[in-house]
């Protein structure tokens, strides 16, 4: 077995003094820390110098590669002029130019950048000036929101109360607010006898009810568009999207468009809303806005919402803030991302590369111990089975092992439950693609055949 793991002293230090994200750090005792010291295109390398390919982004954040000469020029240039500086009563180039740029790409649509740090607190921020939005126009019953069942929005309070994954808020039940969540429009779940036309129809119908019977309350829709991400990769059809949008509007009920994953060209289009053809009333961006390089999450809106916050009285403004709000080397970093996008024609070679990807990973669709592939851009998944003879995939061992054996294959993957995902970066070589797809069937023979790695 490949030994990745660093037996440097500052790696077992982490250990104490460092509370890791999304982990139990008893765990660990296991399975070592992964120690990257330095990073290149889609390669990480630990402290003993193993090469990891990075087929997630780093946690789907990370679009042009590690240590892109492009992104770290721009941040080394704007670190010369100004690394920070307040947003309230103050602005500076890069978040002026940023604001315009998105404003562009959604065709003005949504023409007014919020700004704040991370994806959750977009959330928060969607949520607080939807229902503040009803308030100012003598609607101030409206004071729910509706989410999909399985999906993710972050998780502070208020971000954690439109997310259903039950593992995320088990403990916190008692502090979330009350939400309306309807049935996942996930295309996985139809019934044997039914289209995915009709099990979509379905979806809406459930949300269609619902407005018509709670719409005064109701002050937003919130919703992952095309792929709810962090509910396993579940997929679903864009005329979903048209029609909660049309029921949105039948019921003055606020569409928030939560791309924090989806956005940046990850489903095919710049926007996943684009496949529908529809803007919602707030769009969150984050993860990969900045390249994968620094903290930066955006709530985008309209005129209409803008507007009526719009006058004299401070007290009638939208009074949300973060330090580091608009960040200038943050948004250096967006705006050298968003330069690649259009002088190397991204979202144009990402149908090749996404082509590519289903080659690479044409083995998993007739494996037999594989079901619901499923790709949209350059998210591809699959699911593995859950059968008595592949029981492996059905315990919660499944995806740290999957894990481990990828590590030591070399390859970074970060299983959901059975589901076996990549999101890669937007530059690999085809051989790049290959070499990943074959090192995921590696790992995945090895955890069915083996089991625990160790
Ligand atoms: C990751 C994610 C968030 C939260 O972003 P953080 O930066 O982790 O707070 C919110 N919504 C979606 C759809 C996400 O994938």
């Amino acid at each position: 077995m490949t030994n990745i793991s660093s037996n440097a002293a500052w790696v077992k230090r982490s250990l104490a003094a460092v509370w890791h994200p999304c982990t139990q750090m008893k765990q660990h005792e296991l399975f070592p820390l992964v120690a990257i010291t330095h990073g290149k295109g889609p390669w990480l390398f630990t402290a003993n110098d193993h090469a990891i390919l990075d087929a997630i982004s780093s946690w789907w954040t990370n679009l042009f590669g590690h240590a892109n000469p492009k992104i770290n020029q721009a941040i080394h240039a704007q670190l010369e002029k100004i690394e920070h500086v307040m947003l309230a009563g103050f602005t500076h180039p890069p978040v002026v130019e940023l604001s315009e740029k998105l404003s562009a790409l959604t065709q003005g649509n949504l023409g007014h950048a919020f700004y704040a740090s991370d994806g959750a607190s977009a959330v928060e921020i969607a949520l607080k000036m939807s229902h503040h939005f009803w308030r100012k126009t003598g609607q101030a019953k409206k004071n729910q929101f509706v989410c999909l069942a399985n999906g993710y929005h972050g998780e502070t309070l208020g971000a954690l109360a439109v997310t259903d994954v039950a593992i995320f808020r088990q403990a916190y039940g008692d502090l979330l607010q009350t939400v309306h969540t309807v049935m996942s429009p996930d295309l996985r779940q139809a019934l044997p006898d039914e289209t995915a036309a009709e099990f979509t129809q379905r979806a809406v119908a459930d949300v269609a009810q619902l407005f018509a019977r709670e719409h005064e309350h109701i002050a937003a829709f919130i919703v992952e568009p095309l792929v709810q991400c962090a509910g396993q990769m579940a997929m679903h059809s864009p005329s979903y999207l048209q029609q909660i949008r049309q029921l949105c509007d039948r019921y003055s009920i606020h569409l928030i468009a939560d791309e924090i994953a989806v956005g940046c060209g990850r489903t095919g289009l710049f926007f996943a809303c684009e496949h529908a053809g529809i803007w919602p009333d707030f769009l969150t961006l984050s993860k990969g806005i900045s390249g994968g390089y620094l903290p930066l999450s955006i709530s985008l809106t309209t005129d209409s919402i803008y507007y009526a916050f719009y006058h004299a009285d401070l007290r009638e403004g939208f009074l949300h803030s973060h330090s580091y709000t608009g960040n200038p080397l943050a948004c250096a970093a967006a705006l050298a991302s968003l330069a690649i996008f259009s002088s190397e024609q991204v979202l144009e070679k990402n149908l090749g590369r996404a082509q590519e990807l289903n080659q690479a990973f044409a083995w998993a669709k007739t494996d037999e111990r594989i079901e619901h592939f499923r790709q949209q851009g350059m998210i591809l998944a699959f699911d593995v089975k859950n059968t008595a003879q592949h029981s492996a995939a059905i315990t919660p061992h499944f995806a740290p092992q999957l894990f481990q054996h990828g590590l030591e294959a070399g390859v970074l993957v970060r299983p959901i439950g059975n589901t076996v995902y990549v999101m890669p970066p937007y530059i690999l070589s085809a051989e790049e693609t290959q070499l990943m797809s074959s090192r995921i069937r590696t790992a995945v023979d090895k955890t069915l055949a083996t089991g625990r790695p160790r």
